[in-house]
This record gives structure tokens, sequence and C-alpha cells, in this order.
């Protein structure tokens, strides 16, 4: 079986410190948690921006601040910016994560409910997010949260806005979304291109259950604060611990752990996007 990518989603626009004082926000909160995760085996970091009242943000400085700080504790980890829209709803602000160049960047092909929100990414924005990811040569992660979504990142392949072969992240538990689910996982892993590659991130108390589902099943995980704030037995949850989690339960499966020049091979990454980030800002 392929080598186990594990991703670390740190912060999220959702949780609040309040919540678990563990929860990364400040630039140098979300670098020194960056390396203490890629100290243990995470390769791939999903990376939100807030500003200092904790509420999200697509503010470039902001995510140019967070980069520069990851980058010299840990450069040599796959940055992933998030797309997401509780931090902003206009089209441009939404791209600006991926103007900055970083290796991935999140891509959510469809709309959903999540808790108080309708997560809406229209036909026309997704066209508009896919033509930058190909003009920039940005590797998308294609955000599942519902069955649909796939056949709309396929059709943005047949249009040529999307290159094969495709990465997915199955968001399963989220309130307003598909559940958590081994039967849903298994359906979602089995709906996509062969040569795609698959991730999961299970929300909530799915996440550990479907994360070691994917790591039996030759899929790769997720895991973070932003999905999952406790550990099983309910105590809180750091991003540490939950990947200090997945390495062990890796190991008794006997999947080995993936380095980051390891999954760019997996994940089709040209070694040479490892040094674009921040060095060619389109305004
Ligand atoms: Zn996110």
């Amino acid at each position: 079986m392929e080598k186990l990518i594990i991703t670390v989603a740190l912060t999220g626009n959702v949780p609040k410190k309040e919540q678990n004082p563990n929860l990364p926000v400040t630039p140098d909160e979300i670098a020194e948690d960056v390396k203490r995760c890629a100290d243990e085996g995470a390769s791939l970091f999903h990376v939100h921006a807030r500003d200092s009242q904790e509420i999200p943000t697509l503010n470039r400085s902001v995510f140019e601040e967070i980069v520069g700080k990851i980058k010299k504790v840990a450069p040599n980890v796959i940055i992933q910016l998030s797309t997401g829209a509780r931090a902003g709803k206009n089209w441009e602000d939404r791209i600006t994560p991926v103007k900055l160049l970083p290796e991935m960047a999140s891509f959510t092909t469809g709309s959903n409910n999540l808790p108080g929100i309708v997560y809406e990414n229209s036909p026309q924005f997704i066209e508009y997010l896919a033509s930058g990811f190909k003009e920039t040569g940005v590797k998308p992660e294609i955000e599942v949260f519902e069955t649909g979504m796939i056949n709309n990142a396929l059709y943005l392949v047949k249009k040529g806005l999307l290159e094969p072969p495709l990465h997915f992240d199955f968001v399963l538990g989220a309130p307003g979304a598909m559940p958590g689910t081994v039967k849903n996982l298994l359906f979602l892993s089995e709906s996509i291109p062969a040569d795609a590659t698959w991730t999961v991130a299970g929300i909530g108390k799915a996440e550990i259950p479907l994360s070691a589902a994917a790591t039996v099943m030759g899929g790769h995980v997720r895991i973070g604060l932003e999905d999952n704030l406790q550990m099983p037995d309910g105590s809180p949850a750091s991003n540490v611990k939950l990947v200090r989690k997945i390495v062990t339960l890796a190991r008794e499966i006997g999947r080995d752990i993936a380095s980051p020049d390891e999954a760019r091979a997996i994940l089709g990454i040209p070694s040479e996007n490892r040094d674009r980030i921040l060095g060619r800002v389109d305004s």
C-alpha cells in the first residue's frame, strides 16, 4: 500500500480558543504547531488565516505572515491554503490564497448547508476558481461534502479547467452534509477515477474512526482541530496529539507514513513548486 499522507487542518474558520486553548490562531502559534506536527509525521498542512480577534480573514498579508513563519521552522512541508467561504464572500478575496502560489489550495466544487450558513459555491464561481488553479498550476484539493461535487469536478476536467489526476478530500460528518459513516466513505472512494487520490476529513467524533478506515482502505487522512476538538476519550485534543494518534494507528496496521517529498510524489506535485509560494504574487 502507498505510504500514508497525514494532513493537519490546524485552525479552520469556526473553532475558538475558548473551546480549546490548544487551537493555534496567531501566525506564531500556527507555525509552531506545524513544526510540532511535522516532527511527528504530518506532511501536509491545511491553513486558514484569522485576524487578531480570531475572526476568519482572506487578507493577503495575514497569509503571507503565516506562510513566512511556517517556511522558517518547517521549510519542506506542503502548505495548502483554504479558499473557504466563511472568511469572505467575494470572488476576488476567495481566489487570493490560490494567487499566493502555495503548492495546494482547497476547492469545494458545489454548495451545501453547514452550521448556520449555506456554503455557497455557484457554478460560475467554481469555474472562476478552477481557472485560477489552471493558470497558477496550484494543485487543488477537491473538498467533497456531497456526492455531486465529484461529478462537478469531473465536468471541470472535461472542460479543460482541471487536470487529472485529481485529489479529493471527503468531508464527512459535518452537520448539513453527508454523515460520517464508513459506508459513505466506501461509496465516495469508489466513485472517483482510478487515477485519483483521496483523503478523508471526519468531522467531530467521526474523525478518528474514519481515519482508521481510510488507513486500512488505502486512502489518506486529514485530522486537526478545524474538524474535531476532542480526543476519542473526550479530553481536549491538540493537533500534535491527533497526529500521534494516527501515526500509532498506522503503525499498528502496518502502513508507513509519507514524508513531504513522498507526499508530493503521490499527489503529483512538481518539487519545483515547493518554493514558489510568495515568490510571485499576482496583483
Ligand atoms: Zn478548512
